[in-house]
């Protein structure tokens, strides 16, 4: 009788996902449904009694179709967003069903090792030092949190100030230098910490997007006794481009700072020889974030924290009670995450590096930034297509300009953002726009494992009939169009 419900509402899931993976080529890659409709298909009275599972599957289903964005097809370039390998999915699957808590070694044996052996496998793969400590999180936004929360530790015990049992208060301040192009993300880990975020300085970068050396020299010399982190970037989410890490790296050592490194996704290009110089001196640092969910294609919820001074990474997260157990010889996670039960979410990460093996990897890193370049160079020939930053990796920024002879930036502003409205709404390629050095710009992020040539060509498509269609082209003084459906 139970394995019956399992297996209707498993089949139902299962041949769901399947038609789904599988229309994905034919499915707009935007979202169709508008958002009074979802709340209405799916705000149901709760009722009293109980459903059968497969009948509630089999409804949601329904409720949420035209409403899932396309962010796993082939044509998603917005934001940085991965898809999922089959192995990974299918690790999801049964990480899901295996449904362990991933806290201790004690609650889930399997857990503890894949996380362990798949850490060690990661190291390798990104050339990170061997004997780093590591965490597996939700995302780089918790994995920041918990390599700072080592920096906090370590800084502070320096200046013989214990900050896990006297908080803050009291405590010698913590600087934060970093770019002026760093991702949110830091700045709210910095907030979690209670470090505060007017101690976050914001260093001036070049062009690229990257740290002006002289810049941190003179923040490091102007206080030379505060505890001070360092956070650079390996992959600026807009241009791609990296920090001089074997001449930032060293300097913020010489004055004593904690270097941590934001590399959500651009950490990868240490998994290709044709990449790897981009990350040269990168291993140099004390912490280093990345994610599972972005580059590595496996499914959200998948980040990954490397520290290097593991006894400040397991004096800030240390936990003990009496009523837990713990395995002397295995690794309890809890004692290196921010969280107490959790997903064991290492399975995934695991069956993709296995998928793929250490050549695999190399070759999706090197094939998503081949494919961003002939994106981005196929682009560029069609009209009025101006490029703010060619791929130094896999992301790049692409203007769309107003042709009218007295256009103003305003005006290929509006065009910029026009043109990307209408490419998400002909449901054939996904891009979201940014402000770049005070212009609009689209960015273009490509990390998905599923994009093909084929997808390349039907973007480019995409963009020559979009760009050849006159309702998108402004008349003087014409309101902005809105468009439903560009026909092809
Ligand atoms: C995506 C991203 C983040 C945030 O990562 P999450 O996994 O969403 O928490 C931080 N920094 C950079 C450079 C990113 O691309």
């Amino acid at each position: 009788m139970e394995d019956a419900k399992f297996h209707s509402a498993l089949a139902k899931a299962f041949e769901s996902a399947l038609s789904y993976l599988s229309g994905l080529d034919r499915a707009p890659v935007a979202v169709s449904v508008d958002l009074a409709t979802l709340r209405s298909r799916l705000g149901k009275v709760l009722e009293d009694s109980s459903r059968p599972a497969e009948e509630v599957i089999n409804e949601l289903v329904k409720d949420v179709d035209g409403s899932i964005l396309g962010s796993t097809s082939g044509r998603f370039f917005g934001w940085v967003i991965g898809g999922s390998l089959p192995s990974a999915l299918a690790a999801d699957w049964l990480t899901a069903t295996w449904d362990q808590n991933a806290a201790l070694y004690s609650c889930g044996a399997a857990a503890a090792v894949a996380e362990e052996v798949a850490a060690g496998w990661l190291k390798e793969i990104l050339g990170l030092p061997a004997r780093a400590s590591y965490a597996f999180v939700t995302g780089t936004q918790m994995s920041h949190f918990t390599c700072l929360a080592a920096a906090r530790h370590a800084l502070l015990n320096r200046c013989g100030w214990d900050v896990e049992k006297k908080g803050l208060y009291g405590a010698p301040p913590i600087r934060v230098l970093v770019s002026e192009q760093r991702h949110g993300s830091i700045d709210r880990a910095i907030r979690f910490l209670g470090l505060g975020q007017s101690q976050i300085v914001a260093l001036p970068t070049d062009a690229m997007g990257r740290i002006i050396s002289s810049a941190l020299e003179e923040a490091l010399r102007s206080e030379p006794f505060s505890p001070t982190i360092v956070a650079l970037q390996a992959g600026d989410i807009c241009t791609g481009a990296f920090d001089e890490f074997e001449k930032l790296i060293p300097l913020a050592k010489q004055h004593g700072a904690w270097v941590h490194i934001d590399g959500a996704f651009g950490l990868w290009a240490g998994a290709s020889a044709k990449y790897r110089e981009l990350v040269r001196g990168v291993n140099q640092a004390d912490s280093w974030t990345t994610d599972g969910h972005k580059w590595l294609n496996v499914p959200f919820d998948c980040g990954y924290a490397f520290v290097v001074d593991a006894v400040a990474h397991l004096e800030s997260m240390l936990h003990r009670a009496v009523y837990l157990t713990h395995d002397g010889q295995a690794r309890d996670q809890i004692d290196w995450n921010p969280e107490w039960s959790r997903r064991a979410r290492g399975f995934p990460t695991y069956a993709a590096l296995r998928e793929l093996g250490r050549h695999g990897v190399a070759e999706l890193i090197e094939r998503c930034c081949e494919h961003s370049e002939m994106l981005v160079t196929r682009l560029a020939q069609l009209p009025d297509v101006e490029v703010l930053s060619v791929p130094v990796l896999n992301q790049a920024l692409v203007r769309f300009l107003d042709s009218r002879p007295n256009a103003l930036n305003a005006d290929h502003d509006r065009r910029t953002d026009d043109v990307i409205a209408a490419v998400v709404a002909s449901g054939e390629a996904f891009f979201t726009g940014t402000t770049w050095h005070g212009r609009r710009a689209m960015r273009l992020s490509l990390c998905n494992w599923r994009t093909s040539e084929a997808d390349i060509e039907r973007t480019v498509n995409a963009f020559a009939n979009v760009l050849g269609d006159p309702r998108v082209h402004l008349a003087d003084g014409a309101p902005t169009v809105k468009y439903s459906k560009i026909d092809s």
